[in-house]
């Protein structure tokens, strides 16, 4: 079981999550449970680092922001002991979950859960901080931000557990951010490949990491509520969002006669900035001269379109980074202007990337056009397009987010026909 930070934000709020925990143990299950720091918690934190350092060592800094999770663990276990009920935190070191060196963004290399194991066989509830492991060095290390959902899928694994609960403050995977269109509609299941897909260009109810790892390892995730109460369908009744592969997909559609979507979900992401660089020289080896020293400094560069049509064999280059890499991005690209020989950089940060995923797109064409169409009815202008196997993403301005994402939600049938509370 993992609750997330607005689940632990307070004492009250931890009664409520202690009481889920003790009806599935009355339920007849042994259960871990990873919980976040509090909501607002881990930016506060991270902030105090910024003051503190601008510059900062990334190992204090996993020291500072990997404590929330620490003081979330601990009362969990106290008011869990307050309600007659055994328990015990373990802290990263101590299991110890075992994580690469790459402080703040570490990967999670082996979990040793024996000890935990036999506690848990005892009939003690085990408690577990999220986010946190331990480095190959003995050091405190973090897994990045979102990066609870990623402890309790591995450990999960390593409990070989039958199912892995991501409690949350929505009561599942829905077809798009649920705060955002009213009607949204909860998915029932979504597969591995199109939660990968949806968490990674924005859909933040799971970390990507969380979802790769499930999907490699057959834990199975299940996202539900925990603003729930003692009359609320037990959690083993599958309230929330299953997360299944391709085949149980495919048995499950044939099962229940359900017609199968084109489009699955929708998701935006508005941490993406846009680069332009114009005039560049129409040769072999003027891409990668822009591209190979962004990747040496690991800026991620995500859509790239190469404009034709400049006369005397010149062309524009447009791309987007992360916008927290923009600004590096920007001085790199000058610091090369001479080897690259381009005219000028402009840089946009108000732009939003709007994504439609859905494993139907494999076998349909026409998912592009209708996207192209509905956001062009809307004026809404595209700035630059990327697409894989089971997506397609475009670049909008930002102002035009919300509507970007109500309009495709219409255009592709999504809408449910009661909007969501
Ligand atoms: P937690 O603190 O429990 O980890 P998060 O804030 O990380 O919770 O994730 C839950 C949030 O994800 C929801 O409140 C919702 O606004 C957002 N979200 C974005 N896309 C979706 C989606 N497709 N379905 C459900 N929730 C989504
Ligand atoms: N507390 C961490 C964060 O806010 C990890 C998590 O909640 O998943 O990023
Ligand atoms: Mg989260």
């Amino acid at each position: 079981m993992k609750f997330g930070g607005t689940s632990m934000a307070g004492s009250e709020r931890i009664r409520r999550v202690a009481g889920i925990v003790r009806r599935q143990q009355a339920a007849g299950h042994q259960v871990a449970v990873v919980v976040s720091a509090m909501a607002g918690e881990t930016d506060r934190l991270v902030n105090f680092c910024r003051e503190a350092n601008p510059l900062y060592d990334p190992a204090e800094y996993d020291v500072v922001v990997a404590s929330g999770e620490q003081v979330t663990a601990g009362l969990l276990a106290l008011t869990l002991q307050a309600m007659g009920c055994r328990a015990r935190s373990w802290l990263g070191w101590q299991i110890p979950i075992h994580t690469q060196e790459a402080h703040a963004k570490a990967r999670i290399s082996s979990i040793d859960a024996e000890a935990m194991i036999a506690a848990m066989d005892a009939g003690e509830v085990a408690v577990i901080p999220g986010f946190q492991g331990l480095s190959e060095q003995g050091r405190i290390t973090t897994l990045g931000r979102g990066g609870s959902d990623t402890s309790a899928v591995g450990v999960a694994a390593a409990l070989k557990a039958d199912r892995c609960d991501i409690y949350t403050d929505v009561d599942g995977v829905y077809t798009t951010d649920p705060r955002i269109v009213a009607r949204a509609r909860k998915l029932k299941y979504v597969t591995y490949e199109e939660m990968l897909e949806l968490a990674s260009v924005g859909a933040k109810v799971l970390q990507t990491r969380s979802v790769s790892l499930a999907m490699k390892e057959g834990v199975r995730v299940q996202v539900l509520s925990s603003f729930i109460d003692e009359e609320s369908p037990l959690a083993d009744t599958l309230p929330g969002t299953m997360i299944v592969s391709d085949d149980d997909m495919a048995k499950i559609v044939e099962e229940h006669e359900m017609e199968s979507q084109l489009v699955t979900g929708i998701a935006h992401d508005k941490n993406e900035a846009r680069i332009v660089l114009t005039r560049v020289p129409d040769r072999p080896g003027a891409v990668s001269g822009i591209f190979a020293p962004l990747a040496d400094a690991s800026i991620n560069v995500d859509m790239i379109i190469q404009n034709v049509g400049r006369d005397k064999g010149e062309t524009d280059v447009t791309f987007t980074v992360p916008q927290a890499d923009l600004a590096r991005a920007q001085a790199l690209l000058e610091d090369k202007r001479e080897t690259i020989g381009f005219n000028r950089v402009i840089t946009d940060s108000k732009v939003a990337k709007i994504s439609v995923v859905g494993v139907g797109m494999r076998s349909h064409a026409g998912v592009a056009s209708t996207m192209f169409k509905a956001l062009a009815e809307r004026g809404i202008n595209i700035q630059a397009i990327s697409t894989s196997e089971i997506k397609i993403s475009v670049l909008i301005d930002e102002d035009e987010t919300e509507l970007a994402v109500r309009v495709l939600h219409t255009a592709y049938g999504l809408d449910a026909d009661v909007p969501a509370e």
